[in-house]
């Protein structure tokens, strides 16, 4: 089975009430490109009216907590976010796990958490580049990446929906530089390879493998060719119809000729 590409667009800490007819402009250009799926991950005070104004793409949430409740001033649960129209979450982003200090451990216990109340999850992994200059890239990925998934038996049995899997080079993301296709082919093969390991082949050759970091409209087709990645996480070139829809439109090309 080939899986529909799947682009998903991660907001960060940017957007306002304002940037709601962006969403809404990105949502109807996205019913013209059926072929491709595409997903929103607003900040968290904009899950809930980007997913009112949706019709069509999917709305999700950069992060969550690892409990359900309780007294973590600040925090939001996987069970609030789902509430707020969340239909899956990012868990394990580089820009977290250095800047709030986020363990392997932890960002598997919040996979749990998001994967309990029914939430898909995309989960994140990535080189620093003194990793990749020390020739470590692809011994460091693989153990990140099996150390912050849950283990295969708290896993649900249609692993394929509900996962996704986010290459993200550190030193690629919001630097303009993409990670090369050879250096992206070599990583999605070893992802591909721990997932069938990790997972079964018939569930972990069927999870998308996404690549992040620095994807513009310019860049998409050649690492849209790459095999084994199927779509992208998008980050400063989600911000704008224009230039999300200009990726979307690369990964649906080779279906719409
Ligand atoms: C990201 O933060 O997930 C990302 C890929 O950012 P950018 O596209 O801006 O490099």
């Amino acid at each position: 089975m080939t899986r529909r590409p799947y682009i998903v667009g991660n907001w960060k800490m940017h957007g306002t009430r304002a940037m709601l007819s962006e969403a809404r402009a990105i949502d109807r250009a996205a019913q013209r490109h059926m072929k491709v799926e595409v997903a929103l991950a607003p900040p968290y005070t904009l899950i809930h009216p980007v997913h009112r104004e949706a019709e069509q793409i999917a709305v999700g949430a950069q992060d969550c907590h690892d409990q359900d409740g309780g007294a973590h001033t600040g925090d939001i649960s996987a069970a609030m976010i789902a509430d707020a129209g969340a239909k899956f979450v990012i868990l394990g982003h580089s820009e977290r796990r250095q800047g709030h200090s986020e363990s392997d451990a932890l960002v598997r216990a919040k996979a749990q958490a998001a994967l309990a109340v029914g939430l898909r999850i995309i989960m994140c992994c990535g080189e620093s580049a003194e990793m990749r200059e020390s020739g470590q890239a692809v011994a460091f990925v693989k153990r990140q990446l099996e150390a912050s998934l849950p283990p295969a038996d708290l896993m649900p049995a249609d692993v394929a929906e509900r996962l996704t899997v986010a290459y993200e080079p550190i030193w690629a993301i919001g630097t303009g530089t993409a990670a090369t296709t050879d250096d992206i082919a070599e990583m999605h093969g070893v992802i591909r390879a721990l997932l069938v390991e990790l997972f079964g082949e018939e569930q972990g050759a069927e999870v998308r493998i996404l690549y992040g970091g620095s994807v513009k409209p310019d860049n998409a087709a050649e690492i849209f060719a790459v095999p084994e990645v199927g779509g992208a996480l998008v980050g400063g070139a989600s911000l704008t119809v224009d230039s999300f829809m200009g990726i979307a439109l690369a990964a649906s090309e080779p279906f719409e000729s």
